[in-house]
């Protein structure tokens, strides 16, 4: 099981207080608001996370670069993949 899967599986196992605010702590080390991909309409929504929630919503986004392979949460959660904003989470990519 890859690390990723690990983390996922402890995560099931908190109860919905324990996640949300797991889920805070990941946004606030999230570096795609210092991103240049990252853009008006992300940043109007609020947008965090997308390696965990799924790629942008309703944003049409223009791929420049991407942060992820140096924001911690991709230390912390062992991701493998980038561009999660227009390709969706890292447990939907192969
Ligand atoms: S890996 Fe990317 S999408 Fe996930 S929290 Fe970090 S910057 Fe945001
Ligand atoms: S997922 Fe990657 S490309 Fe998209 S905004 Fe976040 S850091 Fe930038």
């Amino acid at each position: 099981m890859s690390r990723f899967e690990e983390e996922m599986r402890r995560l099931e196992g908190l109860g919905p207080k324990e996640r949300e605010e797991w889920q805070e702590r990941m946004k606030g080390l999230c570096r795609c608001p210092g991103c240049a991909t990252y853009n008006e309409c992300t940043a109007r929504k609020k947008e965090l996370l997308f390696c965990i929630l799924g790629k942008s919503q309703d944003c049409q986004i223009e791929a420049k670069v991407c942060d992820c392979p140096v924001c911690k949460v991709t230390d912390e959660l062992g991701l493998r993949y980038a561009f999660y904003c227009r390709r969706g989470s890292e447990s939907q990519l192969p």
